[in-house]
């Protein structure tokens, strides 16, 4: 039984992963270091889940023990270590791996960073969110000694069987008040829901006023996560309507919620974050969340939580100023007529907000928007503005032409470079002609 688990647990990662771990493993037994798998994987294994990354921690508190082992083991992985917290990210052609040292933490006041020492296994379990992340399987001999195949010092186990998340001690969330964004993320993502223990913690971690205490730079990189989670097929909504009921949203800025008019345009976003319906290049999923969820919200609110988010620049202002641009996006759509026209109303749009806008959009939108996106978008006009200049246009003209060429070739008028050209020239011929300096005006 003791191997059964260490052996289903490797056989379970994907190839790449797995000879990646056991090179590990060897390099860590060769040196009688004991190396176990901790956390995600091990949960969502024992669930019968798919893993794909590996989480590892080495538990000798020799300096330096993870990197060694990582150079020693897998010399052509792209191999960095984060000093703080003694952990090495390795990075190979089609996989990632952690592998961290033992360490236990505590928090100097609530909501800061902790502050690290040297632990050992145990204590490195018990630093952890919920008993479900745990658990460790022993990968090598010296880790194994004495030690059951899977390492449960919190009730880990059962909790999984129970499908519930349950915290480690009752000031947990105190500590680190991001932990109830993690749980909504996890709960949404595994169909399990908050302990009644862990929901009565979570109140006075809010009453005490927990949450004011979070960077917004730490806030919003636990949404990151969850949002990417959304385009891996977890529903956001659902994340985002457990944290209105266990009252975070309104703790983390006065008056957030998740409007009722959002869920079902978020279900969408995720599924088309999961699957783009036109290729798209990287997303920022967390701009296109954003400007989903906080739309039907008044613009004060939306700024205030951006803000409270620590969301600046560029992307802050696009999200505040979306409810206008889809809107006027929408009417213009409804008034295009062929697809130049559809063209000219969406051509400002960029790939996130255009998801955005498409998680709005009724049958007939969609439609339009995503043959736009797929198909009319990509193609090129058979001139550019220096064929314009040639042929006598100038000043704002040009852009002008350009675009009644790009209509006209979207639309089928425009088949070829020579009939750009003798559109191009018609506008030329009809330009009005420059008043002489001196003469009178019409
Ligand atoms: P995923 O499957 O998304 O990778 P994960 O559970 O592996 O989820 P990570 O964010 O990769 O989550 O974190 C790795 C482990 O570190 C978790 O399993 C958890 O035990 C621990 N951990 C992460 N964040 C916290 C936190 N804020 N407080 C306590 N433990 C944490």
């Amino acid at each position: 039984m003791k191997g059964s688990v260490r052996a289903s647990l490797l056989e379970s990662l994907p190839a790449a992963t797995r000879a990646a771990v056991e090179a590990l493993a060897a390099a860590a037994a060769r040196r009688a270091f004991a190396v176990h798998m901790v956390g995600g994987p091990v949960r969502d294994h024992l669930l019968g889940r798919g893993v794909h990354d590996a989480d590892l921690i080495v538990e000798d508190r020799i300096p330096g023990a993870a990197l060694e082992l990582a150079r020693d083991a897998l010399a052509t992985a792209k191999i960095t270590a984060h000093g703080r917290f003694g952990t090495v990210r390795i990075e190979l052609a089609e996989t990632r791996i952690d592998l961290a040292t033992v360490r236990s933490e505590h928090y100097p006041h609530a909501g800061a960073l902790p502050i690290v020492a040297a632990g050992d296994l145990e204590a490195d379990l018990r630093r952890r969110d919920f008993s479900v992340n745990a658990l460790a399987v022993p990968l090598t001999p010296a880790a194994g000694r004495g030690r059951p195949a899977v390492v449960d010092v919190c009730g880990g186990q059962g909790d999984l069987e129970k499908k519930v998340l349950r915290i480690l001690h009752e000031r947990s969330f105190h500590d680190d008040p991001t932990r109830a964004l993690r749980a909504a993320r996890l709960a949404a993502r595994l169909g399990f829901s908050l302990s009644r223990g862990s929901r009565a913690a979570l109140r006075d971690a809010l009453r005490d006023g927990a949450f004011g205490r979070v960077s917004g730079d730490r806030l919003r990189r636990e949404l990151e996560k969850l949002f990417e989670d959304a385009s891996r097929g977890v529903d956001a909504a659902l994340a985002l309507r457990m944290l209105e009921e266990w009252h975070v949203l309104p703790a983390l800025e006065p008056g957030l919620r998740l409007p009722r008019t959002a869920i079902a345009p978020l279900r969408r976003l995720g599924r088309w974050l999961a699957a783009p319906p036109w290729p798209a290049a990287k997303l920022r999923r967390l701009g296109a969340a954003l400007a989903v969820w906080l739309a039907p919200l008044d613009a004060g609110l939306r700024l205030r939580t951006l803000e409270r988010l620590s969301l600046r620049g560029e992307l802050r202002d696009r999200i505040v100023a979306f409810p206008k641009l889809r809107d006027s996006a929408f009417r213009d759509l409804a008034r295009a007529r062929g697809r130049g026209a559809i063209d000219a109303a969406l051509g400002r749009l960029g790939d996130e907000e255009l998801l955005a806008v498409l998680a709005y959009a009724g049958p007939t939108p969609r439609r339009r928007i995503v043959r736009y996106a797929a198909e009319d978008r990509p193609r090129r006009i058979p001139v550019n503005g220096d064929d314009l200049l040639a042929l006598g246009l100038s000043g704002p003209l040009v852009g002008k032409a350009l675009a009644r060429v790009r209509a006209g070739m979207l639309d089928g008028v425009v088949r070829s470079r020579e009939d750009a050209l003798v559109l191009a020239h018609e506008l030329a011929r009809r330009k009005p002609p420059r008043l002489r300096k001196g003469a009178p005006s019409p």
